[in-house]
Parts: C-alpha cells; sequence; structure tokens
C-alpha cells in the first residue's frame, strides 16, 4: 500500500537553509529561528562573520538566555553546565574589500573564524549552527565556497546550519535544503531614517 507519511529518518534530519537577498530580515530570521530552536531544547551557536563593531541587542539577550537555560539544564541533571545559546562577534565591523584593498587582518579574522565553524559544525555539539553574513565573507572572496560546501557536505546528519547574507553563492543555494531570498519593497533607509535600536541592531 503507498504511504505518503516520511519515515523517522526522513521526518527529522538536519537541514542547509540561507537567509539571503536585499530585503532585510536575513539576520532577524535567522535569530528567530535560534530562538525557536532554543525554545525546544537545542543548543544553539551563532557565529557572525565580519561584525564586531557594533554592540547588537541580541548579544545580551543570548547571554541572558543562556544563563537561564543552563541554571535549567543544571536544576534538573545536576551536571555540570554546558553551554546553550551562544552568540560571538568573529569581525571587526566595516570590512573594505576589492582586490589589494583588502586588509590582510579582516582575511585572517574569516579564516579563523571559519576554522572555529568548521570546527562547531563538526564537531556535533551544538543543534544549531548560524552564520550569519557569511554570504558577504564568501562574496568578498575572503572565503571559499568550495570549502564551506565540503564541510557541509559532511556535517553530522541532525545537525542544522543557517547561512546569512546577500548574494548567497549558487554552489551554497544548490546543496542548501531551504534558501529563502529577502524582497526590498521598502526600508526605512530610503528616507533617510537611520539604522534603529531593537530594530537594527
Ligand atoms: P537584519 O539584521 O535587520 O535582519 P539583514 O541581515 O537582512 O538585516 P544585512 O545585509 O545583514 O541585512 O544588513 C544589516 C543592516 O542593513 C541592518 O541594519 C538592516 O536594517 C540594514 N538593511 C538591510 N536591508 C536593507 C536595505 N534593503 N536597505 C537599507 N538598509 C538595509
Ligand atoms: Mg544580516
Amino acid at each position: 500500500m503507498l504511504d505518503s507519511t516520511p519515515t523517522p529518518k526522513a521526518a527529522r534530519r538536519g537541514l542547509i537553509l540561507i537567509n539571503t537577498g536585499p530585503g532585510k530580515g536575513k539576520t532577524t530570521a535567522a535569530l528567530g529561528t535560534a530562538l525557536r530552536a532554543a525554545g525546544n531544547g537545542m543548543r544553539v551557536l551563532i557565529l557572525q562573520f565580519l561584525k564586531g563593531s557594533w554592540h547588537y541587542g541580541e548579544l545580551d539577550a543570548a547571554a541572558t538566555l543562556n544563563t537561564a537555560l543552563e541554571a535549567d539544564a543544571g536544576g534538573e541533571t545536576g551536571s555540570a553546565p554546558t553551554q546553550h545559546f551562544v552568540i560571538r562577534q568573529l569581525g571587526r565591523g566595516f570590512v573594505k574589500v576589492g582586490g589589494a584593498q583588502t586588509d590582510p587582518e579582516d582575511i585572517r579574522m574569516v579564516e579563523a573564524a571559519w576554522a572555529e565553524a568548521a570546527a562547531a559544525i563538526l564537531s556535533g555539539d551544538w543543534d544549531l549552527v548560524v552564520l550569519d553574513e557569511i554570504n558577504y565573507a564568501i562574496g568578498y572572496k575572503m572565503l571559499s565556497p568550495e570549502a564551506v560546501a565540503e564541510v557541509l557536505r559532511r556535517k553530522p546528519e541532525m545537525v542544522h546550519v543557517i547561512l546569512t547574507g546577500r548574494n548567497a553563492h549558487p554552489l551554497l543555494v544548490e546543496l542548501a535544503d531551504t534558501v529563502t531570498e529577502m524582497r526590498e519593497v521598502k526600508h526605512a533607509y530610503q528616507r533617510g531614517i537611520l539604522a534603529q535600536r531593537g530594530i537594527e541592531f
């Protein structure tokens, strides 16, 4: 008999998701998914490529949430606390790019960020790893899409990975399970309204 119900193996698996496109919402959608995952008891690591000069509200929210989740888990098991919801900024903000203009220090930081990201994905210690703004690092030719694809192909089966940033590389789009393109209808910035606390940072 034909049965359209997915098998348990097909029902639970790690996904590769990409939030791309010119409209606002790529990082905020990833943060929303991260919150959802954390609420399901999953361990979430968010690595922010190229960011570092601004202080984002999510850093403080994550620290507070992590402390609460650790206290919860410790109370139940009595075991040593493990990290549950962590955001790390692995850059220094604005990056000057274009051939010889790209500062070698920024390239070094992206390489270090990628080494940390690859290790985190492959370790299986995290249920969801968000690679925030990684598409820009790839677009600026600071990171090879093949290297990223190679790690994604051999990630532990249950690990979810989200990549954000405009102009996602076609190789990664091909590899991903779910790709969402944010379309800009309009943005406050076009009317000269600057970034707003709590909405943009
Ligand atoms: P957000 O972090 O708000 O979800 P994003 O991740 O989609 O934005 P990025 O390319 O990472 O977008 O750019 C981050 C910053 O640029 C944010 O302050 C965001 O509001 C702003 N921004 C995003 N899209 C636009 C746009 N179409 N026009 C002007 N500013 C934008
Ligand atoms: Mg973003």
